[in-house]
């Protein structure tokens, strides 16, 4: 069953693709993987999936221990400065940067590993209070300081839209994402790139496509239902 989900996803960003004259591999599918057992993680990586996206520190560490190397872990939710530690250095995307303190500490730790760590900075397009993120406003600010940092690289942007009945809502934030990514990226900052537009869930990932994302995080369209009471 999930392999069909997974086919009909992948036909759906195809779709969106021709739509809006773009070409697939400018769009990385993450399978988004919160609450769901590893068995079925396994069995979308057999699909041919290598792009895998957890929200939660503990369950993504365990997850990467039983799964193969190969995988690439993005970090999508909120991320606590005490937890950077365990995750930096093994995740190849933490999407949900949204201040300079979790920077300095990411880059804190990185140091100490001696690598780089690619994030992006999360953006509450939609100003919607229970949402994590900067202000658009702010956006290019914290970028400009990020970038100073020594052992942390951005790489773009991610968003999580507003959850609504109809997807067309969502068109203008993604539009105004790709717009705020296109302004930062002319300021040539240095040690950033705004190659990486993170946006569009299961609801919404076609018409983010249209609008340029180059991410999407799909959970509930691969792998079902979440049922948080069971976990
Ligand atoms: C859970 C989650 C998703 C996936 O949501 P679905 O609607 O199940 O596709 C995407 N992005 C983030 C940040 C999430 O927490």
């Amino acid at each position: 069953m999930l392999v069909e989900n997974l086919a009909q996803v992948q036909a759906q960003i195809r779709k969106a693709c021709q739509t809006a004259g773009r070409t697939e591999s400018e769009v990385t599918l993450i399978a988004v993987s919160k609450t769901k057992p590893v068995s079925m993680l396994e069995e979308v990586y057999q699909a041919g999936i290598r792009e895998f996206g957890e929200n939660k520190v503990q369950e993504l560490t365990q997850k990467q221990a039983l799964l193969p190397a190969d995988i690439r872990w993005h970090m999508i939710g909120h991320l606590q400065r005490n937890k950077v530690k365990y995750i930096v250095g093994t995740v190849a995307l933490i999407h949900s940067v949204d201040s300079l303190r979790l920077a300095e500490e990411i880059s804190s730790q990185a140091a100490k590993r001696q690598i780089c760590q690619d994030i992006l900075v999360e953006v509450n397009i939609a100003m919607e209070e229970s949402k994590f993120g900067i202000a658009r406003e702010e956006a290019i600010a914290l970028v400009e300081e990020i970038a100073r940092l020594p052992q942390i690289r951005v790489c773009g942007l991610m968003t999580i839209a507003p959850f609504v009945e109809n997807p067309e809502e969502n068109r203008l934030y993604f539009r105004k994402m790709r717009e705020l990514s296109v302004d930062i990226a002319r300021k040539n900052i240095d040690n950033v790139s705004m190659d990486i537009l993170s946006m569009g869930m299961t609801g919404d990932y076609t018409v983010a496509i249209e609008e340029g994302a180059t991410m999407v995080r799909v959970g509930t369209g691969i792998f079902g239902e979440r049922d948080y009471q069971t976990k």
